[in-house]
């Protein structure tokens, strides 16, 4: 053995942090729905931001935006927990440390590759790619 047992992702490790995932999944969208303008017609369309926002207050739509930013993130982590590929580096494949996976669950780039500094930035410009 080689390698550290304490930084390998096991299953059970990947199921604590899925856990954590949906109830902060959950509580967003419940947040989500509390500002959300009548003439909305899905949550998908709202949540990707599809949907015309109406006539918002600035500073509530940058809330909005941050809230549906961290929701995407949270979605696009789950449905890599899915498919078998969470927890490793989508830029060099890498496992990435359960370390970093605890202080950020929705991390899909290792330390070294750290896409996750331009999500932590306010600017979330990358969201409509
Ligand atoms: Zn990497």
């Amino acid at each position: 053995m080689t390698r550290s047992v304490d930084s390998g992702l096991t299953r059970a490790k990947i199921e604590v942090l899925r856990i954590d995932l949906r109830h902060e999944l959950d509580q967003l969208r419940r947040d989500l729905r509390q500002l959300w303008p009548t003439n909305v017609k899905s949550e998908s369309a709202w949540i990707s931001g599809d949907a015309h926002a109406g006539r918002a207050d600035q500073a509530e739509s940058e809330v909005r935006d941050r809230m549906r930013a961290r929701c995407a993130q949270i979605v696009a982590a789950l449905d890599r927990i899915r498919r078998g590929t969470y927890g490793r580096c989508s830029v060099c494949n890498r496992e990435i440390p359960y370390e970093r996976l605890v202080v950020t669950p929705v991390a899909n780039a290792c330390k070294r590759c750290n896409v996750l500094d331009s999500w932590l930035n306010p600017d979330t410009s990358w969201i409509g790619e």
